[in-house]
């Protein structure tokens, strides 16, 4: 084997799928408004007991008011709602008015990683920023998801895919979201957050293979993630 074979045949290794393809898909949200979001299809239905729930975000809304995070809203309820409120970032189940509110940093021009991991099993409750585990918080015990709702990024949703406020709406880019239908431990998300070319691929929702749809101006940007 010469040398250039093994120079390529490194480089292969070294540029994994994972990372060639997050390469590729930035949604950039330009302004606020009431008609923009993306619509994601998950590989599985949302009927599960436990998840974890990661997106990269940079956005300067700041805390001058509530922004969505991510929806998932079925015909009857606000399933599952992450948000940034005036206190923090917020997970919502099933509820508009019962959330959990984490006090943390705000979401800035530099992209954050941000997680969120729920089980029912014992309600524990947490968001992770940048790799790191805030507190844990007791959260809707005993709960479990409703399946065939519609999973969106940009809007809050207050009927199937509608009822959208543009002073909720999220202005921003949002990247490498992925969820999955368990809690993933410390070390795979701070993998996650460290290295986005050897993180694990989500088997609910894999940014690296997703199906979606865009709606109104949502601009898909192609180019180095950060
Ligand atoms: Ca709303
Ligand atoms: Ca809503």
């Amino acid at each position: 084997m010469n040398w250039g074979i093994i120079a390529l045949l490194l480089l292969l290794s070294l540029a994994s799928a994972n990372c060639v393809w997050s390469l590729g898909k930035v949604m950039l949200f330009p302004q606020e408004s009431d008609t923009a979001y993306v619509q994601l299809t998950p590989k599985k239905p949302l009927n599960f007991q436990a998840f974890t729930l990661c997106m990269r975000m940079s956005s300067e809304l700041n805390s001058n008011r509530e922004t969505i995070l991510f929806a998932y809203r079925t015909s009857q309820a606000d399933e599952l709602n992450v948000w940034r409120e005036l206190g923090g970032y917020s997970l919502y189940l099933r509820s508009s008015d019962d959330g959990v509110t984490f006090n943390l940093p705000p979401l800035t021009a530099v992209p954050t990683h941000l997680c969120v991991t729920w089980e029912s099993s014992t309600g524990a409750t947490a968001f992770w920023v940048n790799g790191r585990r805030s507190m844990l918080k007791i959260y809707r015990r005993g709960f479990s998801l409703t399946p065939n709702g519609a999973i969106i990024l940009g809007q809050d949703a207050d009927s199937y895919l509608g009822g959208f406020e543009k002073k909720q709406s999220f202005v921003g880019e949002i990247t490498d979201v992925h969820m999955w239908d368990m809690v993933l431990g410390a070390g795979q998300i701070k993998q996650m957050y460290e290295d986005q070319c050897r993180s694990p691929n989500g088997n609910v929702l894999d940014w690296n293979s997703l199906q979606y749809k865009i709606s109104g101006n949502v601009v898909e940007v192609s180019g180095p993630a950060a």
